[in-house]
Parts: structure tokens; sequence; C-alpha cells
């Protein structure tokens, strides 16, 4: 039987309530020898996370403010905790500490990776699992970046001498002078990640408050049925696109050592969550994985006779967009008409210069310029493999009075993008939702 590596989130660890689902999860899998927290997250809507709290401790010192009260909201909540699991870690002496290190000054990145810390130790006594401290096997450079290489050896060996354990998302140390360096925000992610790597695990379980990702914007669509696989090639794709999925960085470890992640719901360990395969897969009845899209884009399209015909074109017009330090979205091509779509944020303002110097170098017929364009990603591995899909999609956005203005197929036929106006944009996701999950 292979190993899984579990990280829990904020929410999935915000108060004894969570912790002792997170146990429930834990002890009715065998296999989960590891896992991996997150400081306290929100136990309600306008609750505070506990990292939140301790980044304002250091604000408030540095500005020579008192920072007690804010000290005791987490003192308070770690102190809960304790006794409402009945776990003796003798917490108050961890908290003496901290609070003594902060006014010695402590670094705000200690500070702030002090909730992982209390938390973990806390969850592993009630697991009856090791404390494995983050610091021991996470290690960054002098300059701040992580060690991947040694990293991913020291977790291997040290956790090889566990059977199980309970390590501290989000920090580690910096090899030079052993100073705790925290990842970007929500980097729990990335440890668990890591951990999942170093020790081969079979999944690496990532255990949230949603099971998994959606297959469109639930904003856009009603009730959208969740991805129950998707591969980290079509992911990233959608979230290119906008999507809103797991970070890159919090992905990476896991996808160069090709371990599925599986996004898992504390609240409903019921639900099989989105399994994010290394591998793409084609599924008899689901051609689509995801639907995702962008607005604020620019068309510039250009319109010259022959143009197929005339050497270094595209050499010259991807030139004059590089000239502006800019990056070309997409290149749809026809027999006489080239487009660029670049994103309005990169543009900044400089439409017209481009277009007259492309009016200048390409002598162009005509130019037509759509300014207020959005992007839709249909993403799926199934796509390619069945025949008529494409015509389902356009045929699906003619129904429904969308125009569409631009499309582009990548090679991989893994995703179909088109480019359709603003105003079309909900009615466009809607209509290709339908047509292909519905
Ligand atoms: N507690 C950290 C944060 O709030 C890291 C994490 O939860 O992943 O960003």
């Amino acid at each position: 039987m292979g190993i899984k590596v579990a990280k829990f989130g904020g929410s999935s660890v915000a108060d004894a309530i969570q912790i002792r689902k997170l146990r429930d999860i834990v002890s009715a899998d065998e296999s989960i020898k590891y896992v991996v927290v997150s400081a306290p997250g929100k136990r309600y809507a306008d609750d505070s996370k506990v990292t939140d709290l301790l980044y304002l401790c250091k604000t408030h010192i540095e500005h020579k403010i008192p920072y007690e009260q804010i000290f005791q909201v987490i003192y308070d909540r770690f102190m809960a905790v304790e006794a409402d699991l009945g776990v003796d870690v003798n917490i108050k002496a961890e908290l003496g500490t901290i609070k003594r290190d902060i006014e010695e000054g402590a670094s705000v990145d200690y500070i702030a990776s002090r909730g992982e810390y209390l938390n973990a130790k806390i969850i592993a006594a009630y697991l009856g699992f090791d404390f494995v401290d983050a610091k021991e096997i996470i290690k960054f450079n002098e300059k701040g970046k992580l060690m991947e290489d040694l990293t991913n050896d020291l977790i291997s060996k040290t956790l090889q001498n566990h059977k199980s354990a309970v390590i501290p998302g989000f920090y580690g140390e910096k090899l030079e002078d052993g100073a705790i360096k925290t990842f970007s925000r929500g980097g729990s992610d990335i440890t668990g990640a890591l951990v999942a790597r170093g020790v081969g695990a079979e999944v690496y379980e990532n255990w949230t408050d949603v099971s998994g990702f959606l297959m469109a914007d639930p904003r856009i669509v009603n009730n959208p049925k969740p991805i129950e696989k998707i591969s980290y090639m079509e992911l990233r794709e959608l979230s290119y696109m906008g999507a809103s999925v797991l970070h890159e960085d919090a992905i990476f470890p896991a996808k160069v050592a090709g371990i599925p992640i599986n996004i898992r719901n504390t609240n409903r360990p019921q639900d099989p969550g989105t399994m994010i395969t290394a591998d793409l897969e084609v599924h008899e009845n689901q051609i689509i994985s995801g639907i995702a899209g962008r607005k604020n884009f620019t068309v510039i399209a250009i319109y010259k006779n022959h143009l197929a015909n005339e050497k270094g074109f595209i050499r010259r017009l991807a030139g004059i967009i590089e000239d502006h330090d800019m990056t070309i979205e997409h290149l749809p091509t026809g027999i006489d008409t080239m487009s660029v779509v670049i994103d309005n944020k990169v543009l900044n303002g400089k439409l017209d210069e481009i277009v007259e110097e492309c009016k200048y170098q390409l002598k162009p017929d005509s130019i037509e310029v759509v300014e207020d364009m959005a992007l839709i990603a249909t993403v799926g591995a199934g796509m390619s493999a069945r025949k008529g899909t494409s015509a389902r999609l356009f045929t699906s956005l003619a129904e429904a009075g969308v125009n569409i203005r631009m499309i582009d197929q990548g090679s991989s036929e893994m995703n179909i993008i088109v480019g359709v106006e603003e105003k079309d944009f909900e009615t466009a996701i809607k209509a290709i939702y339908k047509a292909f999950v519905e």
C-alpha cells in the first residue's frame, strides 16, 4: 500500500471541531502517514486567521503600538484548542517563549510561522503522530530561495525515521544562519507538495473547504459540476485563463514527481473531490474538463492581399510588439489576415502607437481593432479524440446569438479558445457549458 500525504488548510484546522474531523479522516485511512497543517484559519466569515493576527502583532510593534491585545486573541485560541482536545503539549510555555521572542525583536517570518508551528504540535499530540519541525527538513539559501534538492533529501531521510508525523506548513529555515523563512501566503500547499515528493507519496491529498474545482465559474453558471479528474496540463490551461485553482508554485513539487493531487473537502469527506493526474486521461463520458475565460483583451487584425506570400511578415509584426516590450497572447491567422491578441494590461495605453507602427512597417490594406474582447477557453483532453467537438461548440454559440470574433485551437487539441465581445462573455460560457455538460 502506498503512502499518502494529507495537507489540511486553515479552515480545516480552525478549531477543535475541525481538528476532530481531521482525525476522523486520518484515522479512516491507514495510508495517510504524513500530515501537513496550516495555522488556524477562519471559523466563520468575519473571523480572523491566526497568520493575519501574527503579522498584525509585528506591524504594531514596528509602529510602537501595543500588540498585547492581539497576541491575547491568538493565545486564547490555542489554549482553548489544547484544552478542548484534551492534549497536553504545554502550549502555554510555547506561547510564553513566542511572546518573549516577539519582544526581543524576532523577524516577521519567524512570527508569522508560529501559527503553523503551534497547530502542528497540538495536532501531532492529538493524532498520536510524531511532530517534525519544518525547519529541520525545508531549507532556503541565503537569498531566500528554496533549496529543492537538499530539501527533498532531508524530507526523505528524516521522515524514514518517523512512521507517521505532523509537519507544520508554510516555512523552513535558511541553511546559512538557521533563520526561519516562510513561503508566500498560502504556502502550506507547497510544504504539502514537497513532503509528498520527498516520501514518494502515491497521492497528495489537499483538504480544504470545497469539494474540488468546478467546471465553470459558479457566478456565471448555475451550480456547475465539480471536476472529478483533470490533468496538470489541462489545469494549467484553465488557470491561465482565469480559473482560480491551486497556485503553480504549490503544485510543482508534486507535478515533477508525477504525484496526483486530490482536492478534498474536510466538511464533506464523502465527496471524492478533484483528482489532478500527471497524465492526460480521456474519459468516455466526459469531453471537456472545464471552461474558463478572461475579459480585457484587444485584437489588432491586419488585412493585406496576398499576405501569405509575403516573406518576413510575421517577424515584422512580432518585432513591433516586441519593440514595445509586450507579449502576444494569441496570433490567429487567415489567408489574407493576421491578428495579434494582447492583454489590455500589457497594452497599457499604447494601442495607437502600435497601430501607427503597423501601418508604417507592414503597409496593410486595412487594420481593424477590437478593444473589448473576452477570451474563453474550453479545455479537455477528451476533445482531441472526438470528431465534431468544434462544430458543437460553435453551434452552441451561434444559437445563443454570440458572434465569434476569433478562434484559436492549440495543436494539442486540448483546448479551443474563442474570442467574443465582452458583453457576450457570460452568455457564451453558459452556452458552452450547456452544450457539453448539461
Ligand atoms: N497560514 C499561512 C497563510 O495564511 C499559510 C497557509 O495557510 O498556507 O498564508
